[in-house]
């Protein structure tokens, strides 16, 4: 599988378990990249002239090439992003899986050009279509953490579409990256409609200046931010999916036993390295000790340990830079009056990356843990006095990415939703959204820009195209020239016809309004 390569121009894709590295790839010179990208664009210009149909059904066979390799795909991303095995089988494989049926099906009709009604009687005599065509070529930037549901839950439209597309995976899973490469190439997709190139943030940034027609980029927001200056200089479009820091909102009338199993799972899943992560919890004060105590309990029940272990419930980090950050944040919350409930070490007995997962209380806005990406196993508590208050909370964030709320009434969840700045909001539930196919992705302020997943990620990769055809193709416009006092006079009455407040004012302006239509017209 890994491409054999001198050491000094490969990547190494290392099992996070246990610093092994377990294979290496060669790297994409970035001088390359014009080449790639006029190979794309080639190939692009056949793919689009494909019927959507034919499209959708090599879409099909790339979702029947995912089943028939699942268990290898579930073996490889658990051994180099390092979650548990089932984890790698509920997000990554199933995701990728919905997502390829989900389009080949419902593309056709969702890329359907679509008839434009027209309100205002003046342009009744046009019939309006919106069309939808491919961009051309989509750099698609994805990250380590989900790394095959992340960039196949994005190629899939874009291919759709009729794009093609260029990944750069993350340095840290090139091995995912190359698979989705060979996942497309044994489905059948012509040569050059999916390309991967493998390297570092260099690489990334030298696929964006070479002008794509488009960026998918998911990714840190100082990234995010970067790869947004770059496309600005070169009017590049981009959807950036960035980071979250997402609030649970747990109102005294919630099923504890629920609600508790969720901010466990919602805070640990991945090793908390999810940008839907619950990283916050604000839970009524009327409650808040006896949730603390279940949240507390129930982490001590996880079991630390390699992914590729049936038994592990959290795996590593992916590298120990990031648990270096992550128990950086948490000596900071706790000089500064928070408390470790369990949890709270690094295990080195386990491997290099592994962090116990921790239950902490008492944190609170002046935190880094409160306030940046944990992006680790952190569950942190805060006690408010009601919902309205854990709302004010949960909006006091430069993130918008999404959050959840528990409550016995899910109406008043609902009404609650509706208050909380975020990309999407799940009542009683966390995180799962991603996983539904007709469900947009997507965040507001520091959590970006766009939409991924759904008829909404699809019209991302999509130009519309206003197409609009005259009914009556013979006859002159009352706009055009020949301008005159009479002109003048009937585009008043015109304006009263359509405008005026009262309906007799209307009728009244009918005649004269006429005499803009059927006039003469000199020129
Ligand atoms: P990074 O921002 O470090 O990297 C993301 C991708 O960008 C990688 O492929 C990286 O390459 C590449 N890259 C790095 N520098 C540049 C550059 N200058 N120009 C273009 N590309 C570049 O993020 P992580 O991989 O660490 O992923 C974790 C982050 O992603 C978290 O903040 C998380 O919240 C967010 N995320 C957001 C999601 C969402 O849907 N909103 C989903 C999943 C994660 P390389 O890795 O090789 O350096």
């Amino acid at each position: 599988m890994a491409a054999p390569a001198s050491l000094a121009s490969c990547i190494e894709s290392i099992n996070p378990a246990t610093g092994e590295v377990i294979a290496r790839f060669e790297t994409t010179p970035p001088a390359e990249i014009p080449r790639i990208l006029a190979r794309a664009r080639r190939a692009q210009a056949d793919w689009a002239s494909q019927p959507l149909r034919t499209r959708c059904a090599l879409v099909r066979r790339l979702g029947q090439a995912i089943y028939a390799r699942r268990q290898e795909l579930a073996d490889l991303v658990t051994r180099e992003s390092g979650k548990p095995r089932v984890e790698a089988v509920f997000s990554d494989i199933l995701v990728s899986l919905d997502t390829a049926n989900y389009y080949a099906e419902h593309a056709p009709l969702l890329l359907q050009p679509e008839r434009v009604p027209h309100h205002n009687p003046a342009v009744k005599a046009k019939a309006g279509w919106l069309h939808y065509e491919p961009y051309g070529v989509i750099a698609d930037i994805s990250p380590w953490n989900y790394p095959l549901a992340i960039p196949l839950g994005q190629i899939i439209p874009a291919v759709v579409a009729g794009n093609a597309v260029v990944l750069k995976p993350s340095e840290l899973t090139p091995w995912c990256g190359a698979m989705v490469g060979e996942l497309f190439a044994r489905a059948g997709f012509p040569p050059d409609v999916v390309q991967v190139i493998q390297g570092g943030g260099e690489l990334g940034a030298a696929l964006v200046e070479r002008g794509p027609d488009k960026v998918v980029f998911t990714g840190s927001v100082a990234t995010g931010k970067r790869v947004a200056e770059s496309c600005a200089r070169r009017l590049t479009p981009c959807v950036l999916e960035l980071g979250g820091k997402d609030a649970m909102i747990v109102l005294a009338d919630a099923d504890l036993e629920v609600a508790s199993s969720a901010a466990v799972w919602g805070s640990f899943t991945n090793c908390g390295q999810a940008c839907l992560s619950v990283e916050r919890i604000y839970v009524e004060a009327s409650i808040a000790d006896r949730f603390s105590e279940r949240c507390a309990a129930k982490t001590q029940l996880l079991k630390l340990g390699p992914g590729s272990d049936p038994h592990t419930e959290v795996g590593p980090m992916i590298r120990a830079r990031q648990v270096d950050r992550v128990d950086e944040q948490l000596r900071e919350a706790v000089a500064r009056g928070a408390r470790i409930l369990t949890g709270g070490r690094r295990r080195p007995d386990l491997g290099p990356c592994f962090f116990e997962p921790t239950v902490v209380a008492d944190v609170d806005h002046s935190m880094r843990m409160m306030q940046e990406e944990t992006f680790g196993p952190i569950l942190a508590l805060r006690s408010v006095e009601d919902a309205e208050e854990a709302v004010s909370m949960a909006n006091d964030s430069a993130f918008g990415l999404a959050a959840s709320i528990w409550t016995g009434d899910s109406r008043r969840g609902r009404r609650l939703a509706t208050q909380i700045r975020a990309g999407a909001v799940m009542v009683n539930d966390v995180a799962s959204y991603f996983g539904i196919a007709e469900a947009p992705h997507g965040g507001r302020g520091a959590s970006g820009w766009g939409r991924t997943h759904s008829r909404l990620g699809l019209l991302e990769l999509v130009q519309v195209k206003y197409v609009d055809v005259d009914r009556l193709p013979r006859w002159p416009k009352s706009w055009w020239y020949g301008y005159n006092e009479e002109l003048g006079v009937a585009a008043d009455r015109f304006l009263e016809f359509l405008f005026a407040p009262e309906w007799r004012h209307r009728w009244r302006s009918a005649r004269g309004a006429m005499r803009a239509v059927f006039r003469g017209h000199r020129i």
